[in-house]
């Protein structure tokens, strides 16, 4: 699914979150939010996914004007930083949270949640739980969890932030490996510029509730659209 963010803005008693936003997302891309601590990144996620409603602008998913939908009707998948498992449930009933209360049967549950632990590399350890698990092996899990719908799109708010320096670099080349074979839309917040680099397709460049640039990693690189993008991006030292 595509995503179409036209003229949103957003404010917070006088502080402008989010500021005249514009941006197209082409469906099946892989693109990051990277910008500073503050610069609206997530309001601007949580805003896509229906849990802030904007101020003025509207949002489109693939043709559709979402600006009033709620996050059920948008069929998003979301992963934030502290993404708690249930810890009372096994990995394969955590991942199969969502079939559950739709009704899905039994035996679908656990083939599709097989499936997915599969696809994040953790076939076998369905019958555990949370507690057993490394902070990397859990963040897998909440990816799964958030594909086992069949979202449309993946919306994640620094999903690797609260991991260490060594899982963090696993984890980049992971998501990366897992959109290939997925495709689906997915959208990812960080404020690290190695990271948006490595991982996503195109960047967005925020800063002050506003985007300042949107581009390959080598375009943000070679040519920074303007002095901020410069400073926060420029040769790293
Ligand atoms: P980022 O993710 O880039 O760090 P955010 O989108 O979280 O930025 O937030 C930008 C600013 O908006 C925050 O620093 C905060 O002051 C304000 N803000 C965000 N969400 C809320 C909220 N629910 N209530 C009040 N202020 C908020
Ligand atoms: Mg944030």
């Amino acid at each position: 699914m595509g995503i179409s963010v036209k003229n949103v803005s957003k404010r917070f008693g006088s502080f402008q979150a989010v500021d005249s936003v514009d941006l197209e997302i082409e469906s099946g891309a892989l693109v990051a939010l990277l910008g500073p601590s503050g610069s609206g990144k997530s309001t601007l996620l949580r805003l896509i996914a229906g849990l802030e409603t904007p101020d003025s602008g509207r949002i489109w998913l693939t043709g559709t004007d979402a600006t009033h939908q709620s996050v059920q009707e948008r069929n998003i998948g979301f992963v934030f930083q502290h993404y708690a498992l249930f810890k009372h449930l096994t990995i394969r009933e955590n991942i199969g949270f969502g079939l559950k209360i739709r009704k899905a049967s039994p035996a679908r549950i656990k083939a599709r949640a097989d499936e997915l632990l599969e696809l994040v590399q953790l076939s076998g350890l369905g019958d555990r739980y949370p507690s057993q698990l490394s902070g990397g092996q859990r963040q897998r899990v909440a990816l799964a969890r958030s594909l086992a719908v069949e979202p449309k799109v993946l919306l994640l708010d620094e999903p690797f932030g609260a991991l260490d320096a060594k899982v963090r670099k696993d984890l980049r080349a992971w998501l990366r490996r897992l959109h290939d074979e997925v495709h689906v839309t997915t959208v990812f917040v960080t404020h690290d510029q190695e990271e948006a680099m490595e991982v996503a397709d195109k960047i967005v460049v925020m800063n002050k509730g506003q985007i300042e640039q949107v581009g390959t990693a080598a375009e943000i690189y070679d040519r920074p659209a303007s002095a901020f993008v410069m400073s926060f991006i420029g040769p790293v030292n």
